[in-house]
C-alpha cells in the first residue's frame, strides 16, 4: 500500500520511505502475528536471525535472571560480567580453528569495523605498519557502517557515501560458480583462476601493504547462499599465508550453526580464519549481539604492544545480550540442534528441488544446512538474467507475504551481475509440515 512519505503516520523513519511496514504484534515458534491477526510463517527467520523461533521461555528466563542480578556493566577496561565471560568460554571451548578470544558488540557492522581495526592495530604492534590495505570481494556485504561498507562490494549501498568510503580497499571476484565459472572450466580450474586473481591483487598492491583478505564463507544476501567451490578457501588461505596477510571471515549471516556446522569454515578444509565475525544466530535475535573472534596469533600480536585496544563501545558485551546468547547457545548444544539443521536442510533441499525446481524461471537452488536461496532467471537455459528493474524477486517476496510466508528478497543492485533471488533460512526448530 504505497503512501506518500509526507502522509506516513509513523514517527519512526523506516527503511522503506514510501510506505509503512506492517506491525508485528507477537510471535511463537517459527511464526509471527500481524496487527491484522494474520499469522505469517517466518521462512527466513527475519534476516536469518531468529534461529530458535520467536518465543523461547528459557531465553526469556535467562534475560530476567540477568536483569535481576545486574542490568548494565560497562565492559571497558575495569569491569566485566559473568554472562560475557561464560558466553566467550562456551563459544571458544576447545579453541575452534585456534580461535581463543572474543569481543562482543551490538551489530554485525560494528563487528566488521572492529575486525578491520584489530587487523590494522595488530600489524602496527608487530612492526608492519605499512599493512593498511584490505582486499575484499565484489558483490559482497559486510555491514552498513562506513568501515564495513568500505569492504563491502555493494554498489547501491555505497553510492551515496562514496566520499566517506575508504580507498584502502580493492575488490576481486567472488566465488560464484553458477554464473561465473566457465562452461568447460572444472572446479579446480575455476579455483586456480580466482587464486591467481587474488595473488595478482596482492602483487599489484605490494604484498607487504596488505593487512587482510575479507570474505563471507558462504555468501549471504548479495549472491544468495553461495557455498564456495571445494578448495576455494584452501587456496585463499594459502595466498594469505604466503604474503603474511590475515584471513578475515565474515560468518555474521552464515555462521553459528546455519550451514550445519557451528562455523561454516569447518566444511572448507582450512584450519580456520585469523579473525571471524559472528552475529545474527549468535543471540537468535532476543537481544542484539554480534562478535569478533581472534586466533592466538592475532591476540599475541595485539598483546605485544600497549596492551590496550584502541576500540570499544558503551554497550559492548551487554550483560542481558550475553545472557540471552548464552541461553541460546546452550539450547543449541543440549538439544543437538545442529543435527536437526542438517536433517531439515536435506529435507528443504529435496522439497525445493521437487516442488519448484522445474518451474519456468527457477535458475539455481543452492545452499547448505538451513541456508538456501533460489536464484531466478528470465531464461534458465541460456542463463539470461532478469534485470534489476524487473523487480522479480521482490514480487515473489510480496506474493509469498500475501500467502503468509516471510522470505528475504535480494538487496538491490549489488554489482555488475543482476542477481534476482530469494532466501529461505528458517529457524533451526522448523518441522517438516511447517
Ligand atoms: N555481514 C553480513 C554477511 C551480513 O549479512 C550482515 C547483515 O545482514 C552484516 C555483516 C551486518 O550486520 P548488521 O546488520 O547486524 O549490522
Amino acid at each position: 500500500m504505497p503512501l506518500n512519505p509526507s502522509v506516513a503516520k509513523s514517527h519512526v523513519l523506516h527503511r522503506a520511505l514510501a510506505y509503512e511496514p506492517q506491525k508485528i504484534v507477537s510471535g511463537s515458534g517459527i511464526s509471527f502475528t500481524l496487527e491484522s491477526g494474520k499469522i505469517v510463517y517466518d521462512a527466513s527467520a527475519g534476516p536469518s536471525v531468529s534461529v530458535l523461533g520467536h518465543h523461547q521461555p528459557e531465553v526469556t528466563q535467562a534475560i530476567i535472571e540477568q536483569l535481576d542480578k545486574i542490568a548494565y556493566v560497562y565492559s571497558g577496561s575495569r569491569h566485566t560480567c559473568e554472562a560475557a565471560e561464560s558466553l566467550a568460554t562456551e563459544i571458544l571451548k576447545d579453541a575452534p580453528g585456534g580461535l581463543v578470544k572474543a569481543i562482543f558488540v551490538n551489530s554485525g557492522s560494528e563487528a566488521t569495523d572492529a575486525a578491520l581495526k584489530l587487523a590494522t592495530q595488530y600489524f602496527c604492534e608487530v612492526g608492519q605498519p605499512k599493512r593498511t590495505n584490505f582486499i575484499a570481494r565484489k558483490q559482497s556485504y559486510h555491514g552498513n557502517t562506513l568501515g564495513a561498507l568500505s569492504v563491502s562490494g555493494h554498489e547501491s549501498r555505497r553510492a551515496y557515501y562514496q566520499p566517506w568510503i575508504s580507498n584502502n580497499v580493492s575488490f576481486v571476484d567472488p566465488c560464484y560458480s553458477y554464473r561465473a565459472k566457465g562452461l568447460s572450466e572444472s572446479n579446480e580450474q575455476y579455483v586456480e583462476r580466482l587464486k591467481l586473481q587474488l595473488e595478482d591483487e596482492f602483487l599489484r598492491l605490494g604484498p607487504d601493504t596488505v593487512a587482510a583478505f575479507v570474505a563471507e564463507t558462504v555468501s549471504g544476501t548479495t549472491l544468495g547462499c553461495v557455498p564456495p567451490v571445494p578448495g576455494y578457501f584452501k587456496a585463499v588461505r594459502e595466498i594469505c599465508d604466503k604474503y603474511g596477510a590475515l584471513l578475515i571471515l565474515d560468518e555474521i549471516m552464515c555462521g553459528m550453526g546455519k550451514t550445519g556446522t557451528m562455523h561454516a569454515w569447518e566444511q572448507e578444509g582450512i584450519s580456520g580464519p585469523d579473525i571471524q565475525m559472528i552475529g545474527k544466530a549468535l543471540g537468535g535475535g532476543f537481544v542484539p549481539l554480534s562478535g569478533v573472534l581472534l586466533n592466538r596469533k592475532v591476540f599475541d600480536g595485539l598483546a605485544r604492544g600497549t596492551m590496550v585496544l584502541a576500540h570499544g563501545h558503551t554497550f559492548q558485551a551487554h550483560p542481558t545480550a550475553c545472557a540471552a546468547a548464552l541461553a541460546v547457545q546452550k539450547i543449541i548444544k543440549r538439544e543437538n540442534i545442529l543435527e536437526q539443521v542438517v536433517r531439515m536442510g536435506d529435507f528443504l533441499e529435496t522439497e525445493l528441488n521437487e516442488e519448484i525446481g522445474h518451474l519456468a524461471h527457477v535458475g539455481d537452488i543452492r545452499g547448505r544446512g538451513l541456508f538456501w536461496a533460489v536464484e531466478f532467471m528470465r531464461d534458465p537455459n541460456t542463463k539470461t538474467p532478469f534485470l534489476a528493474e524487473h523487480n522479480f524477486s521482490n514480487r515473489i517476496v510480496e506474493v509469498a507475504a500475501e500467502l503468509g510466508l516471510n522470505i528475504l528478497g535480494n538487496l538491490g543492485k549489488t554489482g555488475k551481475i543482476d542477481v534476482e533471488l530469494v532466501i529461505l533460512a528458517p529457524p533451526y526448530i522448523v518441522k517438516e509440515d511447517e
